[in-house]
């Protein structure tokens, strides 16, 4: 019975980041996306909750979870992206894996010793709003 309370509450959470694609939402906007979507099925999820589906659906890969300092926000796209982050406000946007040229890897690689894994980068900048104020 339990475990399929649990079921209920992480599908609702998954489609409240679903519903957020792109926007790489912070667990309090995936508990006010959820409160936003009254649901009968779904029963009152607490913000404890969304943090545990939050968890779960990430260890089970259903989501993909961007540490950014303290702060972490949750990515319903699973192709492999890089993302750019406004220093000002915090916006998230998707960087196209193709925006990198392949040779960039190898370049690092050279100098480095390493071999580069398949992971997101993480660029940071002034977004095209903050950038005009
Ligand atoms: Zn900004
Ligand atoms: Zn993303």
């Amino acid at each position: 019975m339990k475990r399929t309370r649990n079921t209920v509450q992480r599908q609702a959470v998954l489609d409240a980041i679903r519903a957020l694609d792109g926007q790489h939402p912070t667990a309090a906007e995936v508990f006010e996306q959820v409160c936003n979507t009254p649901s009968e099925t779904c029963p009152r999820l607490s913000l404890a909750t969304v943090y545990r589906a939050l968890d779960t659906l990430t260890a089970q890969k259903q989501i993909a979870e961007i540490r950014l300092g303290t702060v972490c926000r949750y990515d319903a796209g699973l192709d492999l992206h890089h993302h750019i982050i406004c220093r000002q406000c915090g916006t998230v946007t998707d960087v196209c894996e193709d925006a990198l040229p392949v040779t960039l890897y190898r370049k690092v690689e050279k100098c480095s010793g390493y071999i580069v894994a398949d992971e997101p980068i993480q660029f940071y900048g002034l977004c095209p709003k903050c950038n005009k104020l």
